[in-house]
């Protein structure tokens, strides 16, 4: 299972979309959406609703599933 490179939590599949979609598509370790808030200096209500957002354009980086 994939943990967050900065802090070592276990990461969620949308995540690990985030990662992807946000910051390198190809990229083979990824940060936890706490970590991702610190980088890009926001808040992780915020990263949240990005996922639902991308989600909602049908992005197959993310999933319904929790
Ligand atoms: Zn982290």
């Amino acid at each position: 299972m994939a943990e967050c490179k900065n802090c070592g939590k276990v990461l969620r599949h949308n995540e690990i979309g985030l990662h992807k979609r946000m910051i390198n598509r190809g990229a083979e370790s990824f940060m936890c959406i706490g970590c991702l808030a610190e980088y890009f200096g926001c808040s992780t209500e915020m990263l949240e609703k990005k996922i639902i957002h991308f989600k909602n354009q049908g992005c197959l980086l993310f999933t319904d599933e929790e």
